[in-house]
């Protein structure tokens, strides 16, 4: 891929962000002044990451995984050799979910956020063509399972390790890496999925 193709990629992303901050559907969302924190990493990745949405270390940032849980998913990719580099990083919900307005704290999107920031979730995907996706946590494995069937209500921990195909493209559901921040005990677990990934992205 030359640079104008690799620049072509970014100019199409960032009128896919573009539109999203501009969607009356995230008013709400966006109160407060926030902005978008558009997806980030390689145009020619060789795996696409999808978490939930930014916190408190990448709104200030504008880009994903950047807190601590983002030192969770380097130490992941660093065990298998891959590096941010050579992948794309993003979240289903580009604007940092909140509560209170003098505390300020991290929720988790509602469902009509969620389901409004599909469509700009599956025009990302698609400028990636046949690149496997990976999904970090509940909220992108439901959102990219087909959410109008039951599987809307399927849960990390049962697909953890799982691939599937949709759609001429291969995705595989992982845990948050949060999950080994708030529980050390499942960092082994996390590793072992990642060597699964791992083995699953060169088969
Ligand atoms: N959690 C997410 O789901 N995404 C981020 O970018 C950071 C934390």
């Amino acid at each position: 891929m030359g640079v104008t193709t690799g620049r072509l990629i970014q100019r199409h992303l960032w009128s896919i962000y573009r539109a999203y901050d501009r969607d009356p559907a995230f008013a709400d969302l966006r109160r407060g002044g926030k902005r978008v924190c558009p997806g980030r990493g390689s145009m020619r990745p060789e795996v696409v990451f999808v978490g939930e949405a930014p916190g408190r270390a990448e709104a200030a940032t504008r880009k994903p995984f950047m807190g601590a849980a983002g030192q969770v998913l380097n130490a992941l990719l660093d065990s298998v050799g891959m590096d941010r580099r050579n992948v794309f990083i993003t979240n289903v919900v580009k604007y940092r979910p909140t509560i209170g307005e003098v505390t300020v704290r991290n929720r988790t999107p509602r469902p009509d956020e969620i389901s409004a920031s599909r469509p700009y979730l599956l025009a990302e995907l698609a400028v990636f063509d046949g690149v496997p996706v990976v999904c970090l946590g509940n909220t992108p494995l439901r959102t990219l399972l087909r959410p109008d069937g039951p599987e809307h209500k399927s849960r990390v921990g049962d697909w953890h390790g799982h691939a599937w195909w949709h759609d001429d493209r291969q995705y595989m559901s992982l845990y948050h890496p949060a999950v080994g921040v708030y529980d050390k005990a499942m960092m082994p677990v996390l590793f072992a999925d990642m060597l699964l990934m791992k083995e699953w992205l060169l088969s």
